[in-house]
């Protein structure tokens, strides 16, 4: 398994969180985050405070974070351990326990929200750090808004390869808006459980492809 916990951001990355407080960061009515962070520059999701975004925002980009469930032996569902990863605050990819789960299904970890279930189970158990690493692709719109290509993502958990270069249907359920032509922010879902977060970074992506890689 590539391991890519700890990942350092590369030069041309946006540092998401600063790993001392939520500068950069709003909620969904625009106000302070009330999620904290702690001495050991871990965000912990301060359950009834509300979802938190980045004020920036973004087209297509390749996103690393890494999360850590807690254990909740007697929660079941979506009640275990539930967060979520919003790309441009409109396609959620889930946060859960589903440590264990033979066949994952789309509302488990590493899920397309009710969309797409990941190809396989990744997952590690509560209370360890893991990591997501998405590659994300704007829809392309024309006239009217309409889509002309849908929004296209992979999705490593833990490095393995769990979405792969999926078209999504559309958005998945409580989006910020329904702007799906315009760029949209990273939004960190707060379900009422205590999840945690780190190391928070993205690359912005050429939206006509690479311009770096040069075969010869
Ligand atoms: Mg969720």
């Amino acid at each position: 398994m590539l391991v890519t916990l700890g990942t350092d951001a590369p030069k041309n990355a946006v540092r998401l969180f600063n790993n001392a407080d939520l500068a950069g960061w709003t909620t969904r009515k625009g106000e302070a985050p009330g999620w904290r962070v702690d001495e050991d520059s871990v965000l912990h999701v301060v359950p009834g405070t509300g979802d938190i975004m980045t004020e920036a925002r973004f087209t297509d980009f390749f996103l690393h974070l890494e999360f850590r469930c807690p254990d909740m032996p007697e929660a079941t569902g979506q009640h275990k351990a539930n967060g979520g990863v919003f790309l441009q605050g409109r396609y959620e990819v889930q946060v859960l326990d589903s440590y264990g789960i033979d066949i994952p299904g789309t509302g488990d970890c590493g899920a397309v929200y009710h969309q797409s279930a990941p190809l396989t189970n990744a997952c590690l158990p509560p209370t360890q750090w893991q990591s997501y690493d998405i590659a994300f692709r704007a829809p392309r719109c024309g006239e009217g808004h309409a889509v002309l290509e849908p929004t296209r993502l992979s999705v490593f958990l833990n490095g393995v390869l769990i979405q792969n270069n999926v078209a999504l249907a559309g958005m998945t359920g409580a989006p910020i808006d329904k702007a799906v032509h315009e760029p949209g922010p990273l939004l960190l879902q707060d379900h009422k459980d205590l999840v945690c977060y780190r190391n928070i970074w993205l690359v912005e992506l050429p939206l006509a492809g690479s311009t770096t890689y040069e075969p010869r």
